[in-house]
C-alpha cells in the first residue's frame, strides 16, 4: 500500500489504471479511522480492483466556530488499518494542494442542502460536495461508498451525482455502531468518560421511536416527541434538534406515508461534542 499526498500525480495514476480497465472503488474519508470506516473498505474491497481511501480533513466544510484545528489527525495509524484491510493507495492530499491560491469554485445542489444539518451548519454542504466532486475528479473511481451514519450527505451527494450526471455509482452502508449500541464516529474520542456513558440514550431513543411507528403510530409530531422525551432525561447531552423528514429533507408535519427518515443531533454538555444518528422508518 502507498501513500500519496500530490493530487496531480495521484490523478495521472488513477488514469492509467482506468486506461488498463481496472474498476475503482473508492472510499473517501477525513481519517481517524474506525470500524465504521473499516466496513465501508471492506465492502468496496470486494468488488474493485485498486481500493482508494482518501484521507483529508477538509477545511471548507467546518465554520469557523467548529474542531477543524482539534479534528483527530492520526494517519500513520490509519495507514496500518487500511493495509490490514487491503487497501491498495491512500490519498491523503494537504488543504494548500487542494485550494492552492485563487481557487474560486463552489458546487452547491440547492435546497436539500438548506434544511436539518444545512440549517444547523450553513455552508457545510458546500463543503462536502466541492471536496468530493475534485475527489471524484482526482481518484477516478468507478464507485465511491458512503455511510447511512450521514445520511443527509448520502442524500446530497446523490442529488450531486444526478443532477451534474457524474459516472461514480454510489452505495450507501448501514451505519456501524458499538456493542451498546453509540454510531461510531471520529469525534466520539471527545466524549468525557460520563458522555460516553449516556451516549448510547441517542440510538435508544431512535430504536424505541422506529417500535412505536412499526406498531402504527405514524403521525411525525408524536414519533418527535416520543424522542426528545427519552433525550429530556439525560443529564450531559442536550438535544439540538428530533426531526422526521422525507428522502429530500423536507419536514413531515402529519402522517409518515413515504419513507421517512427519523435524524437527530444531540450535543454533550462538557466537552461540546456534537453527536448525530438517524434511522429509516419504513
Ligand atoms: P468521516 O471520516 O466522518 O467524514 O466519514 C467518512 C465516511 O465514513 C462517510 O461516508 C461517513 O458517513 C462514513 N461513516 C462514518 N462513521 C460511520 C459509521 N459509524 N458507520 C458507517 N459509516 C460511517
Amino acid at each position: 500500500m502507498e501513500i500519496v499526498h500530490d493530487p496531480k500525480d495521484f490523478q495521472k495514476r488513477m488514469m492509467q489504471f482506468r486506461a488498463e480497465g481496472k474498476a475503482i472503488g473508492f472510499v473517501p474519508t477525513m481519517g481517524a479511522l474506525h470500524a465504521g470506516h473499516i466496513a465501508l473498505a471492506e465492502r468496496a474491497r470486494a468488488s474493485c480492483d485498486i481500493l482508494v481511501v482518501s484521507i483529508f480533513v477538509n477545511p471548507l466544510q467546518f465554520a469557523p466556530s467548529e474542531d477543524l484545528d482539534k479534528y483527530p489527525r492520526t494517519l500513520g495509524e490509519d495507514a496500518r488499518k487500511a493495509e490490514a484491510v487491503g487497501v491498495d493507495l491512500i490519498f491523503s492530499p494537504s488543504p494548500r494542494d487542494m485550494y492552492p491560491a485563487g481557487f474560486g469554485s463552489t458546487v452547491s445542489c440547492g435546497a436539500i442542502t438548506t434544511r436539518l444539518e444545512g440549517a444547523a451548519r450553513p455552508g457545510h454542504f458546500d463543503g462536502v460536495t466541492t471536496v468530493v466532486l475534485k475527489l471524484f475528479n482526482i481518484v477516478l473511481p468507478n464507485f465511491a461508498v458512503f455511510g447511512q451514519k450521514d445520511a443527509q450527505q448520502a442524500l446530497v451527494i446523490r442529488r450531486m451525482v444526478e443532477d451534474l450526471n457524474i459516472p461514480v455509482e454510489l452505495i450507501i452502508h448501514p451505519t456501524v455502531r458499538e456493542s451498546d449500541g453509540l454510531a461510531m464516529s471520529s469525534r466520539n474520542v471527545y466524549l468525557t468518560k460520563e458522555e460516553r456513558e449516556e451516549a448510547p440514550l441517542i440510538n435508544k431513543g431512535l430504536r424505541s421511536a422506529y417500535k412505536v411507528f412499526c406498531d402504527g403510530n405514524c403521525s411525525a409530531r408524536k414519533i418527535r416527541s416520543h424522542v426528545e422525551d427519552i433525550y429530556a432525561a439525560a443529564s450531559f447531552l442536550s438535544t439540538e434538534y428530533v426531526a422526521v423528514t422525507d428522502t429530500f429533507c423536507n419536514d413531515i408535519s402529519g402522517e409518515i406515508s413515504c419513507e421517512a427518515l427519523l435524524s437527530v443531533v444531540c450535543r454533550t454538555k462538557i466537552s461540546g461534542t456534537r453527536l448525530i444518528d438517524n434511522i429509516l422508518l419504513v
